[in-house]
Formats: structure tokens, sequence, C-alpha cells
């Protein structure tokens, strides 16, 4: 049989409704229509791979745009081109002459860039007949760096270093498996706690949460200062004094609102304070941590792996929340959780949107089986929303995720959502009009 070639690229503007339940809504994002910029890799075999790129409504046309442009780096390619080079093709792709122009490597161009990574990786794995988590576990150390761009992180973490790590942990790799298959992996949930969500609503779905099993919960916040509070102490209630607490400020507050905020919501217990100011302020990020005690995290909107790299070396963060969509797909994701392992800091990502928990929950398998190969303070975001439209949707037990066995990276969407919900003819947006 010939060579598994990329024949073609077909990118499609997916948005859901959301907005109409303020469902996803928080400070600062008050009306997300859960959407997506996604990617269908047609091959000369019929096999295809499916990638996509999260975003909030308006501006998915946009990615649309840059997601059309970026395929022409991948059609008409063999699988094996891209694979056997793959920070190479990375680099092809977020290095465009003139694209680069637009970012480099953040924004719109960005996010496109993640939806066909992503949509390539999907094809690698299915190809493989592996779950991605299994195809990136399996792969010898040079191969996984050998998927690494390390421009500009060299100063923290070399590629020799990077196999060192990662071939230490083959280590044992065994036993976790059969660990993560037998109690699934750690997850806390943020579907409780929305901002634009009313008391009685919010008490209902911790009651709930509390009785699936949960023992981590999110709440957005960002508020005026007494409501927030007020709120705060009912979920503390309603969870216990045992349950963890976190909670979402959305980059809602300046660092000295930000120090003073989070000092005053300290009172409930705080396992951690997330998006306390602009994602882009490393050095307020630090300056808060140091200043109140509280863990800090940040990462859903971290630009790139310099931005991490950064927040690494200032001190600035206690959980690197990578996002599937925002960094450069699986590779440049690879790239952050591995500076994670050497920073000791835990990485739990950011989920939720449309498909984040389907991809993220591989890359958390990866990272306890490859990189960090400990579940200590670590839990994956989970929110409970549009599972239905995936073919291979995540299965939770318990407050856990369980491991995904279908081959791929769980990012195919069902033919009859893309019909129903693609913008702006699908019937749930053309009606609307
Ligand atoms: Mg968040």
């Amino acid at each position: 049989m010939s060579e598994l070639t990329i024949t073609g690229a077909r990118v499609i503007d997916l948005r859901f409704p959301t907005s109409r339940e303020a469902i996803g809504s928080d400070a600062v994002n008050k009306d997300p229509d859960y959407s997506a910029a996604y990617c269908i890799l047609e091959t000369n075999q019929g096999l295809r791979g499916y990638g996509l790129t999260f975003t909030l409504g308006r501006g998915t046309d946009l990615c649309v745009l840059a997601l059309q442009y970026l395929s022409h780096f991948a059609v008409g390619w063999t699988l094996e081109s891209i694979t056997s080079d793959f920070a190479g093709f990375c680099r092809q792709v977020t290095g465009d002459t003139q694209y680069r122009w637009l970012g480099p490597e953040k924004g719109v161009v960005h996010l496109a860039a993640a939806a066909l990574i992503n949509a390539v990786w999907d094809l690698y794995a299915r190809a493989e007949q592996k779950p991605l988590w299994r195809l990136l576990a399996e792969m010898p150390a040079e191969q996984i760096a050998g998927a690494i761009d390390f421009s500009y992180i060299t100063d923290v973490l070399r590629p020799e270093e990077a196999v060192e790590l990662l071939r230490d942990r083959e280590r044992g790799m065994a036993e976790r498996v059969r660990q993560l298959e037998r109690d699934g992996y750690p997850a806390y949930t943020t579907s409780v706690g929305w901002f634009g969500y009313s008391d009685e609503r919010i008490a209902q779905l911790a009651h709930e949460a509390l009785a699936e099993g949960w023992t981590h919960f999110k709440l957005k916040v960002g508020g005026e200062s007494g409501e927030d509070l007020r709120r705060a102490r009912m979920v503390r209630e309603k969870i216990g004094p045992d349950a963890k607490l976190m909670m979402d400020a959305n980059q809602k507050w300046d660092v000295d609102e930000a120090i003073r905020r989070t000092r005053q919501l300290a009172e409930v217990g705080l396992w951690w304070m997330e998006e306390p100011t602009s994602p882009d302020d490393i050095l307020g990020h630090a300056r808060i941590r140091r200043e109140t005690g509280v863990r800090i995290a940040t990462g859903e909107h971290c630009q790139n792996r310099v931005i991490f790299k950064q927040l690494m070396q200032a001190g600035a963060i206690d959980v690197a929340q990578i996002d599937s969509c925002r960094l450069a797909g699986v590779n440049e994701n690879l790239a952050v959780i591995l500076m994670a392992a050497k920073f000791g800091i835990p990485v739990c990502p950011h989920a939720g949107g449309v498909g984040l928990c389907e991809m993220v929950q591989h890359l958390s398998v990866f990272d306890f089986l490859r990189a960090s190969a400990t579940l200590e303070d670590r839990v994956t975001e989970f929110v409970d929303h549009l599972h239905e439209h995936f073919v291979d949707p995540v299965r939770m037990r318990r407050g856990r995720y369980l491991l995904p066995d279908q081959p791929g990276y769980s990012t195919e969407i069902k033919p009859e959502t893309l019909a129903m919900y693609s913008f702006p003819d699908g019937p749930a947006w053309r009606d609307k009009q």
C-alpha cells in the first residue's frame, strides 16, 4: 500500500449557543458561545485526523481563515515525513515567513496552529491504533524530544536534559499505567460555580457533585468583593472543610487589588487562586504569590512556552495550567510539561470549552507516565458540557478521568453536530438570525 498521505483539509466554524444559559461565564468572559475552529485532515487511505482550537464565538472565523492557510503545510505530505521531523514541522507552521509577523507564536495564528498540529497527532495516533497518551508514553525519549521545538527555552531545558528525564521515567511506568487503569486520573469540577449561576443553582450542583464523589471544586470570583466572599463561604459550607476549593478570577484584577482580594478570600481555605491578573504579567503573578502566601495558578491564556518558562523562572506560579489549544498543540505542551517536571511544578491542565477535557486527559496521563511520575497536587479540570458531541467522549468515575482506550486524540466530533452547529448556516444559528 502507498504511504499514508494527507490529501486535503476541511475547516469548519463550529459554535454552540452556550451563552443563552450562562454556561462558561466568569468575571471577564460574560457571554461565551463555546466554539471551535475545527479541522479534518483527509488522507489517501480513508483514515482521517481531527483537530480543533477552542474559541468563544465571535472571532472563530479569523481562526478558520488562519487554519485554512496553515493547513497547506500538511496537505500533500506523507504523515511519516511530518512525524519524523515533528519539531521541524512545528517550526514551519509557526514560522511562516510572512504569517509570523502576526504573532509570533501567539494569538489567532497560534490558536490555528494548535488545531492543525492537534489534527496531525490525532491522525498519527489513529494510524498507530493507539490512544494518544499511549503513543506518546511508549515513544523512545529521543523521539519525544525530537517533537519539541526547543527554540528560546534551552536556557532552562536542553534537548539532552529532556532525553535524560524522559528515559529516567521509563522506570516504573508499567506500574503507573496499572494505577491509572485501576483508579483513573484525578480531576476537579468547575461546573458547579459559574459566575452567572444563582445561589440555588450553585448549592444544588455542589450537593450533586459531592454525591458523585468529587473532592475538588472551583468557584468563579472577580465580582463585587462582599458578594465573592459570601458565595465563597456558601460553597465552603456546602462542600465541607475537607474538600479542596479553588477560585478563578479570570484576569479581573490589577496586581494590588488581586493581593487584597486573594488575602480576603483566603479566609475560606483556598487551594489555589487562578488567573488573578493579566496572563502576561509575570512579575505581577510573582508578587501576588509572594505577598499572599496563596498558591497561584495560571496558564490557560499563557500564549507560548516562553511565557511559561518565565513564570517558572520567576517563581510566579505553583500550578501550570497548560491548554491543549492555546499552546501550539501537543508538541509545545510537551515542552511545558517537561519544563514543569524540571522545576517540580504540578501541571493541572485547563479544560472545559469544546473538547478540551477530551484532549488534556491524554496530556495529563503522559505527564504522569513520562514526566512528573507523581499525582501529588495534580488534578485536571473537568467541565460537564458538550461531551455528547464527541465520538469518543471523556468517561468519568467518582471525580476521576478513566483512561481513554480508543485510537486517536479523542477529538472527532459527530457529523450531525457539525451539521447542526456550523456557523452561520447550521440550524442552531440559522433559525436565530
Ligand atoms: Mg480558568
